[in-house]
């Protein structure tokens, strides 16, 4: 669905310009996320449905976030606990595939912070109801 302004300015302050996932700054060029994705391209278009989402319920503002480019486009059509446990095992990916991240982590440049990934949302204090 294709947000107003008044509709988009709610959603860029529902946790204070922030990004309901990581928290940073949304900037300008912030995406409305559908929490749980849904899937553009999976259903046969038609009048009811020309974009052919799949899961057309769950195209409601209730079901939107603001966040960031990187957020929204990392997330694709992941569930958040499949994002979840996707950016869990990152690090885990980068040692096996990144020399570089090997070779700084021998030299104490990088290290893991967490293993349990918090979303910002789930954190901030500062939601509005
Ligand atoms: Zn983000």
């Amino acid at each position: 669905m294709k947000l107003t302004k008044a509709e988009r300015a709610t959603l860029a302050s529902m946790f204070v310009g922030r990004c309901a996932y990581c928290g940073d700054p949304l900037g300008g060029r912030w995406h409305a996320d559908h929490k749980d994705p849904v899937l553009r391209g999976y259903a046969e278009p038609s009048a009811e449905n020309p974009t052919g989402i799949l899961h057309t319920h769950r195209d409601v503002i209730d079901n939107m976030m603001p966040s960031c480019a990187p957020c929204n486009l990392d997330k694709a059509s992941y569930t958040l606990e499949q994002w979840r446990t996707k950016l869990e095992g990152s690090a885990a990916s980068l040692t096996r595939y990144s020399s570089t991240y090997r070779h700084a982590f021998r030299f104490g440049l990088v290290r893991p912070v967490a293993e349990r990934v918090t979303f910002h949302f789930e954190r901030a204090t500062e939601v509005q109801p």
